[in-house]
């Protein structure tokens, strides 16, 4: 039985080959690194119930897609999994939903991304009970969805100079919002632009002219229903980024907008009804929201690093490249020790940010519950930590990332390996939820602290007692007493205190020599900044150490324990310049640590597959091509080019155009371009001769070899004319049908499906009669037709997702039109399911669109009858007995005064006005 479970028939070989060789459990592994089997399982499960539900897959890689359609695509999905979730995870379970959200919508983004991640736990954080119950249940429940709204255009990091300002109105007992210039425009905050219907603001807070600074405050800011901007607010996107080009970052802007005193949110701080402050129990308590995130980060940008190891490590053994042996044949790439030194030691950074992860995240809900208790004396050190460990975690993240993307060679600058995906995402980390930078000065404000503390004998946190403790002046690594990996942690140790102490005391010689405090702290960034670096780098290097110590299968804990091995070997030689001062570690111990390196490349090399296998992502999740599980990467590669966008056409006729002078057009027998202005050297070319408006097709090979393919005509472009021509010739068949580039003609009875007929609309399967498995224009847009021989037109059957003749656009959500769709203020809903949109109107308005106004008043319908409204503006009267005519105006004499009798027949004559002349003939008195 073979030790990795990834194994299946037909995979590639070679993968196999390396699969084979896993000296542990790979479902052991995976225990490891989630936390127990419980919760591996309850992935695997939640992986195969997605897979079973294809309203939540793409159904074309995003990477071919717009930005609006990324957006359109998340949204679809986002809906979709609301509607699916109870069936598949449990939503109260943050694990379970993230595993969701990178199976279902993957890193770039969706519509609820920042309601899961900030708004809720903001809410959780900031809000008081009564505030809770008012809101959070509603947000649990999806029925208003929000977003948290810091960053303005003019600042980011330094939060006391927002300019939005809430102004507290005391006699209204309102706050009033507003933006005072174009800088203070909030600008950045994720699902803004047209997602979410509710945010928490940052607002600087303003009671009787008097400045409190920065504070939090509930803001709805569209209508829940119609996601019309409230009165006041100014809401958009702010356009293309580097990466999260499915989310949608907005600016917001107010315009003396007022709410309620009590959305102010105020577990810790409150305004009274009578315009007192009440101050929060510790200054710093309102950040746990951005402390919140920058603890789950550690974990996520460990995940990022770990999709970007398995797509490179997977592919480096699919890919064969150049000798190591002249004469021996080709290598995989991963046999190179060059290969190996860029991956294996980034493959152990994400294990040992993946265990930070986890230590961080029980820090972090220690002190929230402490928090709630009223002790505040450990926020310091979690706040600390945490932005340490932000700073070198994403940065390192991004290093890892390119890393491996660079290993890929050119195929990993393809957007098919996903890698440049999700460097883009990775690397947004290290500018949100606090600047890298200056995150890292906090850090070493608290260890600056620190070191005057333990110079002065005071008591020090657990995290930074190692300051104190007793040291060796030279390192014991390499020597006959570096038994296990103490030498290498006291190594760690060394430098991180010897730069903290080394920071204070240039911050002190600086203001000795006449420096301002702010001043010396600034002169003195850079050092501090490298012993915030250093603390926090040690503290992984522990963490992921006591992860280690404790695991109890003892073939995985064998194999981390090289991984961990090979992370501080590669940090230390990082670091050796800090090493190497004042003699703690010799060059020659430093050759030590680099033998030491390259024996654990070679000896991790066999398990290096099973390894990132054991993180089990789905090709789903990984959405790459180079790392798809059964390694079938060049064939996959080839299909996946060949959806793109511009292969649809060719020639493609922008570049043509762009490449010749005129738009004119040149026809030989076998070939159509535009040369010095004529068609074939005599006549001009017009584009209405233009056989296909967006290029060219070989008119003479279009007829070929009937016999071969007695019912296909293939080969070149097809217009539906030409298409039709070869139909009319061959008069024995009774359809006719175009789908991309081929005309099929047939008598079978798939061409004879009706319009509301089940349509195979993703093609998972092949479609009737197409080689290329594509339907339509795009894959799985539209399946193209062509029915019976008197019409002459073709239609496009759209997915219910797409619009136009050839079913080439994603249909946008109407509602969210500018001007709205439904006019006269009436209430706009959209249908996912059926992509339609309804207009509930206003009293006074009727229509599909409310467009026209109500026709029917108590006097419209005359002598009883009732006025009925029509959808298409206009009105019907319902008529009472004898009564007749538009408004039923007319009376019947016939009816009404029976002048023949029971048995005569009486006819009306014309009528006209209320009191109608009438003409009535009795031929049968
Ligand atoms: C992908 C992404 C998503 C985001 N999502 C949100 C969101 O949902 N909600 C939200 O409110 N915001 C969001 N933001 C905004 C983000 O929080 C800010 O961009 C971030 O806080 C940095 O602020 P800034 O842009 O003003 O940069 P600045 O503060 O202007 O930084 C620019 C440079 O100045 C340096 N600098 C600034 N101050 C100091 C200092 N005191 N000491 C030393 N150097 C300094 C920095 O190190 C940096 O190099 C997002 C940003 C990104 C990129």
């Amino acid at each position: 039985m073979p030790l990795n479970s990834q194994i299946c028939p037909n995979d590639n070989p070679l993968l196999t080959e390396e699969r084979t060789k896993a000296t542990f459990d790979t479902n052991q592994m995976a225990a490891v690194i989630y936390e127990g089997h419980k919760f591996a399982e309850r992935r695997r499960e939640i992986t195969r119930k997605i897979a079973e539900i294809p309203d939540l897959h793409d159904t074309v890689d995003p990477a071919f897609m717009s930005r609006e359609e990324k957006i359109e695509n998340s949204a679809r999905k986002s809906y979709h999994l609301t509607k699916h979730l109870d069936k598949i995870a449990d939503k109260a379970n943050p694990a379970e939903m993230a595993h969701v959200t990178n199976e279902v919508i993957g890193c770039e983004g969706n519509p609820l991304a920042l309601h899961a991640s900030m708004f809720m736990p903001s809410l959780i954080a900031l809000a008081s009970d009564e505030q809770k119950s008012k809101w959070l249940t509603r947000a649990i429940n999806r029925e208003i969805i929000g977003t948290y709204a810091q960053t303005e255009m003019g600042h980011g990091t330094n939060l006391r100079k927002l300019e939005t300002t809430a102004t507290f109105d005391k006699s209204a007992q309102e706050f009033v919002l507003h933006s005072p210039t174009t800088t203070s425009l909030k600008w950045w905050p994720g699902n803004l632009g047209k997602s979410t219907c509710y945010a928490i603001v940052a607002a600087t807070l303003f009671i009787d002219g008097k400045n409190y600074g920065p504070h939090n405050f509930m803001v709805q800011l569209r209508d829940e229903k119609t996601y019309v901007p409230l009165k006041g607010i100014t809401v958009g996107d702010i356009g293309p980024k580097m990466a999260y080009n499915a989310t949608d970052n907005g600016f917001l802007g107010f315009d003396h907008h007022r709410i309620l005193r009590e959305n102010m949110l105020s577990k810790h701080s409150q305004v009274l009804a009578d315009g007192t402050y009440v101050k929060p129990k510790h200054a710093k308590v309102g950040y746990a929201t951005m402390v919140h995130v920058r603890a789950h980060m550690v974990t996520h940008q460990g995940q990022f690093i770990a999709y970007a190891t398995t797509i490179a490590i997977r592919y480096s053994v699919v890919r064969k490249q150049g000798e190591i042996q002249e004469g021996k044949g080709e290598v995989k790439i991963l046999d190179y020790q060059t290969q190996q030194h860029r991956l294996f030691p980034m493959l152990a950074r994400s294990f040992a940010f993946i265990f930070t992860g986890v230590e961080t995240r029980k820090l972090y809900y220690r002190v929230l519950q402490e928090l709630d208790k009223g002790k505040v004396s450990n926020l310091a050190d979690l706040h600390a930590v945490t932005s340490g460990l932000k700073s070198v975690v994403t940065y390192q993240a991004g290093q890892a990332i390119e890393q491996a993307r660079m290993s890929c060679g050119g195929h990993g600058y393809s957007k098919a390996s996903n890698i440049p995906e999700i460097y883009g995402v990775a690397i947004g980390g290290a500018t949100y939820e606090g600047e890298n930078m200056v995150m890292l000065l906090q850090c070493a404000r608290y260890l600056m602290k620190a070191a005057h503390e333990a110079r002065n004998g005071q008591p020090l946190s657990p995290l930074v007692q190692y300051l104190t403790r007793k040291y060796e002046r030279v390192s014991r690594i390499g020597t006959s007493t570096n038994q296990d990996y103490s030498a290498h942690l006291s190594a760690f140790e060394h430098i991180s205190r010897k730069q903290i102490f080394k920071a204070a005391d240039r911050l002190e010689k600086l203001v000795k020599d006449g420096n301002s405090r702010q001043e010396a702290w600034n002169k003195n960034g850079v050092e501090l900044n490298r012993a915030a670096r250093l603390h926090t780098r040690y503290f992984i290097a522990l963490c992921f150490y006591e992860a280690v110590a404790q695991i109890a299968d003892s073939a995985c804990r064998v194999v981390l324990q090289d991984l961990l091995h090979l992370h501080l070997d590669y940090e230390l030689l990082d670091m050796a310049g800090y090493l190497l001062q004042d003699d703690y570690l010799s060059s020659h111990q430093i050759d030590w640590l680099k033998d030491d390196m390259y024996r654990l490349l070679a000896k991790i090399r066999p398990n290096a597959v099973s390894l990132v296998d054991s993180f089990e992502f789905s090709d789903r999740e990984l959405r790459s091509v180079l790392g798809r599980r059964d390694g079938h990467v060049y064939e996959n590669l080839y299909k996946w080019a060949k959806a793109s966008e511009l292969n649809r056409d060719d020639p493609k006729k922008s570049l043509y155009d762009a490449n010749s002078s005129t738009y004119q057009w040149t026809c030989s027998a076998n070939d159509c371009f535009c040369v010095n202005g004529t068609q074939n050297g005599t006549k001009p070319c017009l584009e209405e001769d233009a056989p296909w408006k967006d290029g060219c097709y070989d008119w003479n090979n279009v007829l070929d070899d009937p016999q071969k393919y007695p019912n296909k005509w293939a080969n070149n472009w097809m217009t539906v004319d030409l298409c039709k021509l070869h139909f009319e010739n061959n008069r024995i068949y009774t359809y006719f049908t175009v789908s991309e580039k081929t005309c099929y003609l047939s008598n079978t009875s798939y061409l004879d499906k009706k319009e509301n007929e089940d349509w195979d609309w993703d093609c998972q399967v092949t479609c009737p009669g197409d080689n290329n498995q594509r339907c339509g224009k795009k894959n799985s847009r539209a399946f193209v037709y062509k029915y019976d021989s008197g019409n002459p037109d073709y239609m496009c059957i759209c997915h219910p997702m797409y619009t136009g003749d050839d079913c080439e656009s994603l249909k946008t959500n109407p509602c969210l039109d500018d001007p709205p769709i439904c006019q006269n203020n009436g209430t706009c809903s959209y249908d996912w399911v059926t992509y339609k949109h309804t207009c509930k109107c206003d009293s006074d308005y009727k229509g599909e669109n409310c467009e026209y106004p109500k026709q029917c008043m108590k006097t419209t319908c005359k002598n009883g009858g009732t006025c009925v409204e029509k959808d298409d503006g206009s009105f019907d009267c319902e008529c009472l007995n004898y009564y007749h005519g538009d408004y039923g105006e007319e009376i019947s004499r016939c009816e009404y005064d029976k002048p023949c009798g029971d048995h005569g027949t009486c006819s009306d004559g014309p009528y006209s006005g209320i009191d109608p002349e009438f003409n009535w003939s009795a031929d049968s008195i």
